[in-house]
Formats: C-alpha cells, structure tokens, sequence
C-alpha cells in the first residue's frame, strides 16, 4: 500500500508573526519557514507504518512554492522514498488544495492519505475534508492512534467528550491530531540519502485546477494588546476592583 502525506510550507512555529503595515497579510520576507507541525506527525506516522511492513511506499506531496521543496526534502530525510512538489506562486486556499491531492490521487492510488489537521498558518481545518468529500473516500479525523487491518483502517479519534474508535474501509483520508506521535529528528546520514531521492515537480494547471482564490482578505490586524495585571493586597480589594473596575460582578 501506498500512502500520500501531504506538507505544507508555513511560517515556523516558533517565529513571531508580524502583520504587514497595510493590513493585507503577514510578513513572510525573512521569516523562518518550516514544514506544518501537524505534517511531520503524518510524515513520522506513515514512516512507522512502512517500518512495521504495513505500507509499501512513502510519498511526501507539497503545494507550493519552489521552496517548498525544502519542506519535502525534510519529508524524504525522516524516511518518505519520494516526493511531488506541486509548483505555484499562488497561495492556494484549502478547496484547490484539494483538487490538487485529489488528482495525485487519482493517479498515485495510494490506500491512505494523512494529511494534517490543520494547517498553523491559515487554521483552516477543511483540507482532509475536502480531500475525502471529492475522492468519495471514508475520512478519519483527529487521529490518535491508527491500525491497519487488510482492507480496513481502526482509527482512535480525538473528540471532545474523550476519545472515539472508529472501523473504516481502506482508501481513507486521516487528519492527524497531536497526540498520534512524537516525531523523529533527521539524522546527518538521513538528510544527505534524502539529496538522492526524486521529486517530480507538476502544477496546478497540469493537474487541471484552477488555482484562482475564492475568498477575499479584507483585512488583517494583530490582536489587541493585553494590559498588564496588577496585584490585589486582600480579597475585598479584589472583589472592588471586579465590581468597579473589571465591572463584571
Ligand atoms: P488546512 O485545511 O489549511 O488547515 O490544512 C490542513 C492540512 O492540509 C495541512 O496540515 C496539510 O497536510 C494539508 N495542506 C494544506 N495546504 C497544503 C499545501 N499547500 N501543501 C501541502 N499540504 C497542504
């Protein structure tokens, strides 16, 4: 079985984010970019499987930019065999994103598509969705824990009041959640075998989708600053300070 791990090319999660001055997006000009947290637990995932003799291949897929191929090469050096970069200038929203995995699919036909749960830079939450919906496969999202079983997955879901298994029938999009695993680092040796191991490059347009946006940012601020906190000395200056300052009692 082959599985497609989609990763996608963000701002690293431990720059801070700074809003342009116009308001139209954030500043992405120098800032460090890694691959989408929630993307290497798939990549580290799907590495597993095939270590345990569950799957066959590993293909590491990103929708991008030609920097995205970085984020691919990462993918390669934690243990994917290879990778597709999807090319494009555009910024593509989730809906293109998944016609794009949709058509790799379509011709990969790969039994599991992991993709992450969500992305940390638009936080959309609607790739693995969408990706299920078009291909008229079963999804599993918010996976904790994947088994799988001949021609079925059994995946543990992460769901508000606790966790939930469910038994799915293979080709299945899992959206990964944080507790599914730790991902490994890459080692030396691991990074330089990954130089060797190919990337096809497509587009959007090669792949048949429109990659125009149908959403329009109208504005993007910072959140409000928070005000600093004081110290109360005793309980009735606290209680005042709730009734006549916070004025929420
Ligand atoms: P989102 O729906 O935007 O929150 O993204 C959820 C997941 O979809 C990500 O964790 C990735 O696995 C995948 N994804 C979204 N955009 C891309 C992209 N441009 N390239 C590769 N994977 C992507």
């Amino acid at each position: 079985m082959k599985v497609l791990v989609p990763v996608k090319r963000v701002i690293d999660y431990n720059v801070k984010v700074r809003v342009k001055p116009d308001g139209s997006g954030v500043e992405t000009q120098n800032v460090k970019m890694s691959m989408n947290p929630f993307d290497e637990i798939s990549v580290e995932e799907a590495v597993r499987m095939k270590e345990a003799g569950v799957v066959d291949e590993v293909i590491a897929v990103s929708i991008g930019p030609q920097q995205a191929q970085e984020t691919i090469r990462t993918a390669l050096a934690m243990g994917a065999d290879r990778g597709i970069l999807v090319k494009t200038d555009d910024n593509l929203e989730p809906l293109a994103v998944a016609k794009c995995l949709k058509a790799l699919a379509d011709k990969e036909e790969p039994g599991m598509l992991i993709v992450g749960k969500q992305a940390i830079d638009d936080d959309s939450n609607q790739t693995g969705q969408m990706t299920a919906a078009l291909l008229g496969w079963a999804q599993a999202t918010f996976a904790s824990v994947i088994k799988v079983d001949g021609d079925h997955a059994q995946v543990t879901r992460e769901v508000d009041g606790g966790l939930e298994t469910i038994k799915v029938k293979l080709p299945v999009v899992v959206t990964s959640d944080l507790r599914l695993n730790e991902p490994r680092y890459a080692s030396l040796p691991n990074i330089m075998k990954a130089k060797k191991k190919p990337i096809d490059v497509t587009s959007p347009e090669e792949l048949g989708v429109d990659p125009a946006p149908r959403l329009q940012v109208l504005n993007v601020a910072e959140p409000p600053k928070r005000a600093g906190g004081t110290k109360v000395e005793d309980v009735a200056q606290l209680v005042d300070k709730l009734m006549n300052e916070a004025k929420v009692i």
